[in-house]
């Protein structure tokens, strides 16, 4: 049961001494009123506002119009009554698209075209005429590079293994892979040609995966259309990501200004790299000769896709311009009445590539909704119980930069008083509510949103959400990697939730990511984009509400017990392992967890309230099951990821148990009962913590009142 809110707390404490239990009736009434007030605030019309502001032009990091953009923020968290509201500035290595050419010098001669064509109906979509705009992947080398082409399918790490089967090298070439399955992040690709000796790298965006194979293409459509090229970074991060500055090899001098180091960061790529879309991609792959292309490498462009290398030959040429700019947060709280030093925090970032509406637009809008809803809220005394933070952060798109140097910033005060990080980013591409948490959330986010209903009577948002698995349960995906997050659960050990409403998109870090796109055809009349913000305010609200934190620790725990499957059968192929102490601690946990859960539901049902002073004390040892997981020193190859269960491998495909899972990868099969003590540890910790949360409940004094 929920305490009372504090407009209404000395009223009803006096009115708990003689009549109990109209008083519990007038502190749910109150309870309700409040979700109310907060689901009926966010609207279409205040959200759309936002959306048609932020995407009115190209907003990246360290751009005057991203810093317009941070202002319209910061504005309107004063006017919807948010305190302390600031900016928190980091300087940062950026890097920008000056200009780029790729030229086809055999067997024909052919200069390619690396713009996005306009469509009329789309005032924005005349971006690339006459104006020097160049698509690029930030990070990547200038330079000038000549040489034959090799096609590698999507770059992955198995797909450089098959080249290598096939007895094809890259050294000296110039690689082509696609944006695709097997999925790897792009930054990887092209570490993966760079390592191999290739000069240059091009990606581009094939149909199978994002175009007309899919089904229409804007602007009839939400998939990618023949000129769309996907944009995006390609920094190195799993080489240190977070731990030096993110200034990489450039230093202050006494005068403030930047100075570049000799050495180029191994963190940031060596070889020219570039974007592009199917339609020039198609000149050079239908050129190439050599091996036909195994089955699951051909593509939907209208010919057989051969390997290479050449008789294609390209001279690429690149030039990114890298300069120390600045990532500027956008932060503002709604003070907790009860335990202000308590933080629920809400983000999403600002940065986009180019115009941005659905990543991350749509997440920034749903998030000033909810900032309008909670607002609102605590103006008519229904202030949350914690503080509630809410972030608007920069540079995820170049490097996760903002949330990252924001956690490095807050990491003591996290540690001990950070509760949740919940996050946006694309937020509102279609109809189809997902989202991921860490397993200890999932109960939480299921039942808020079956206090959701949709627009239109359609029943609520659990419901939607449920229809779509067939056991009718919907479920909540382990998070890794990859975006704002990463920095509160991999780096601090701070419980997350993700959020995100999907649909058919393939316009992704392209042009057509417009507002056309979003109110033609990802969210005609922002329905989406409106649930989504009622989505996060209600999310927001409960948790920083809730008398004992919604944190289920035996679903954490009964998640471990089932990576520890998996990774035993991972390990299995090769060399059994069994991991029984690991096994064992963990159901330690769970049963300890287990317990608590079982008894405060008990004491819930009978009692008013919990022990005086007890609520608070089990909300810390709660809390602190996350940070469990996490160990000082960090992965061996990536000391910034700190989390014992969860860590994006460098391509962000999901790592669990990562320490073992690398072990096995590399063969350190010694290392293996070093890494279960640590998870054994690990686990002990948490069912200790569980052990006390459960003592504080017992023994229960006969209560006076
Ligand atoms: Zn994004």
């Amino acid at each position: 049961m929920r305490r009372p809110l504090r407009l209404h707390l000395e009223t009803i404490v006096a009115l708990t001494l003689v009549f109990s239990p109209s008083a519990l009736a007038l502190a749910e009434t109150t309870e309700k009123d409040a979700e109310q007030h907060i689901l009926q605030v966010p609207n279409p019309e205040s959200y759309g506002r936002h959306l048609l502001y932020l995407t009115e032009e190209p907003h990246p990091t360290g751009s005057a119009r991203n810093m317009e953009l941070a202002d319209y923020v910061r504005d309107r968290f004063v006017e919807y009554g948010l305190e302390n509201v600031h900016f928190h500035d980091t300087p940062a290595l950026l890097s920008y698209g000056r200009s780029a050419s790729v030229r086809i010098l055999a067997p024909v001669a052919l200069e390619l075209d690396l713009t996005e064509d306009p469509h009329p109906g789309d005032k924005d979509s005349y971006l690339y005429q006459d104006s020097g705009v160049v698509p690029y992947h930030e990070y990547a080398a200038s330079g000038v590079v000549t040489g034959q082409v090799v096609y590698v399918n999507s770059g992955s790490p198995e797909d450089f293994d098959k080249l290598e089967e096939l007895g094809i090298g890259v050294e000296g070439k110039i690689v082509i892979m696609r944006y695709s399955m097997p999925y790897s992040y792009r930054g990887y690709k092209v570490w993966m040609a760079e390592s191999r000796g290739a000069v240059g790298a091009i990606i581009y965006s094939d149909p199978q995966d994002d175009g007309y194979r899919k089904g229409l293409t804007y602007p009839d459509g939400p998939w990618g259309p023949a000129s769309h090229i996907q944009w995006g970074s390609i920094v190195y991060d799993w080489f240190g990501f977070g731990v030096t500055p993110f200034t990489f090899h450039w230093t202050q001098r006494p005068d403030g200004t930047w100075e570049e180091g000799p050495e180029r960061d191994r963190q940031l790529p060596r070889i020219p790299s570039i974007p592009m879309s199917y339609r020039s991609a198609a000149e050079i792959l239908s050129r190439l000769q050599g091996p036909v292309a195994p089955q699951d490498w051909q593509g939907a462009l209208p010919f057989t896709y051969r390997i290479g290398p050449g008789p294609a030959t390209v001279r690429l040429r690149v030039e990114n311009e890298e300069v120390i700019g600045t990532m500027r947060n956008v932060i503002g709280m709604i003070r907790g009445a009860e335990e202000a030093e308590k933080w629920v925090i809400a983000g999403n970032h600002r940065d986009a590539w180019i115009y941005g509406a659905n990543d991350p637009s749509s997440g920034t809008a749903a998030l000033l909704e909810a900032a309008r809803a909670l607002g609102s809220a605590a103006r008519k005394g229904w202030r949350p119980k914690r503080t509630i933070v809410f972030a608007n952060w920069d540079a995820e798109e170049d490097l996760l930069g903002g949330s990252t140097s924001w956690v490095k910033d807050n990491a003591a005060k996290l540690r001990t008083d950070g509760v949740v990080y919940i996050n946006m980013d694309s937020a509102a591409a279609g109809p189809d509510f997902r989202a991921g948490a860490t397993p200890a959330l999932a109960d939480f986010v299921r039942e808020v949103t079956a206090s959701i209903d949709l627009p239109d009577d359609s029943g609520s948002l659990y419901d939607a959400w449920a229809k779509r698995f067939e056991e009718g349960v919907p479920e909540v995906e382990t998070i890794v990697g990859a975006t704002d997050y990463t920095a509160f659960q991999e780096h601090l050990g701070v419980s997350c939730i993700d959020i995100s409403s999907k649909g058919p998109y393939g316009v992704y870090h392209s042009m057509y990511d417009n507002y056309f796109w979003m109110s033609r055809i990802g969210d005609p009349g922002f329905r989406h984009g409106t649930v989504m913000s009622r989505v996060m305010a209600l999310l927001l609200w409960r948790m920083a509400n809730a008398d004992t934190l919604p944190l289920r620790s035996s679903r954490y725990a009964e998640a471990v017990l089932r990576h520890l499957d998996e990774i035993e059968q991972k390990a299995a192929g090769r060399r059994p392992i069994k991991l029984k102490e690991a096994r064992k601690a963990a159901q330690k946990w769970r049963d300890a967890a287990g317990a608590f859960e079982n008894r405060l539901d008990e004491v819930l049902l009978t009692e008013t309230a919990l022990p005086a002073g007890a609520t608070r004390q089990i909300n810390d040892l709660l809390m602190q099951v996350e940070r469990a997981m996490t160990e000082a020193e960090g992965l061996d190859s990536r000391p910034f990821y700190k989390h014992l269960i969860y860590a994006p491998q460098p391509t962000y495909r999901e790592e669990v148990l990562p320490r073992i899972f690398e072990a096995i990868e590399s063969g350190a099969w010694d290392e293996i009962p070093r890494f279960e003590a640590q998870l054994v540890k690990a686990f002990n910790h948490a069912a200790a913590l569980l052990l006390h949360a459960e003592e504080l409940l017992e023994p229960r004094q006969p209560r006076d009142e």
